[in-house]
């Protein structure tokens, strides 16, 4: 074993290192993104026993699960956009495992977003991050911390009658990552990597339009980011290899030195 791994393994046994989990809890409580009516809608996760030490399998307890590819915390792939659909290696079962995992960048505008739950990044928050933080390094996951996993209810959509108003990314700053920078994707703790009200967007949509179509990747509904330093975590984030698979959901994880 190299030296690398030899000291990977002895400071998880002795604690230097955690291991921080970035998933949300999946069952049927499970909140899924509205769309507007005129589309087909994501079901709830279901769950049904097949057995559980009983006459259907006296030694053993399983159930069947049942949701969207696109629940709770999950994995987008850049198939899942139209403007990812051409591009090679771009589904779950064929994005080389490599490119799962990467160095952590944690933006926090839990702040920003507080007081405005439609606030956008841009490519000036994120110069001004890497004022203090150093630029964000090749294959690095970009996550947006804005403490949204901490609502619960109708307080994480967050929708009124002019749809959900949620934070996230402008445009600019899409397409500042994707061009000006080298990452593997962003991730958010909503429901998705788009903000609530990007529907209306002059590009719809934006993040998902840009990041997919530059063959990235988005994680949505992550949660203890504010367990995260800005710099210097380790984000493991490994979708199903479900054949064609558009996404998944996903047990995320962060190495964290202690
Ligand atoms: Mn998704």
């Amino acid at each position: 074993m190299t030296p690398t791994l030899s000291h990977l393994i002895a400071d998880l046994a002795d604690g230097r290192i955690e291991v921080v989990d970035l998933t949300i809890p999946l069952g049927i409580e499970t909140q899924v993104i509205a769309l507007p009516p005129i589309f087909a809608p994501s079901p709830g996760v279901s769950m049904q026993v097949i057995s559980q030490y009983d006459e259907m399998g006296p030694g053993w307890y399983w159930n069947t699960i049942t949701m969207g590819e696109h629940t709770g915390t999950h994995f987008d792939a850049p198939v899942h956009w139209v403007t990812g659909k051409d591009l090679p290696h771009n589904a779950t079962d064929t994005i080389p495992p490599g490119r799962f995992v990467g160095p952590g960048c944690v933006i926090d505008v839990a702040r920003e977003s507080a007081t405005d739950p439609d606030f956008l990044l841009t490519p000036e928050h994120i110069q001004a991050w890497e004022g203090v933080n150093g630029l964000i390094p090749r294959g690095a996951w970009v996550l947006l911390r804005t403490d949204w996993s901490t609502r619960s209810g109708a307080d994480f959509l967050n929708a009124d009658a002019t749809g959900p108003h949620t934070p996230g990314f402008h445009q600019r700053a899409s397409e500042f990552l994707v061009r000006e920078r080298d990452i593997l994707g962003v991730g958010v703790e909503t429901i998705g990597t788009d903000a609530g009200q990007a529907g209306g967007f002059p590009v719809p949509f934006p993040n998902h339009t840009i990041m997919h179509g530059a063959g990235k990747f988005g994680l949505a509904s992550l949660c203890n980011l504010d367990r995260l330093p800005a710099t210097g975590s380790v984000i493991i984030a490994a979708p199903l290899k479900l054949v064609r698979g558009s996404g998944s959901p996903l047990r995320v994880l962060a190495l964290v030195a202690r």
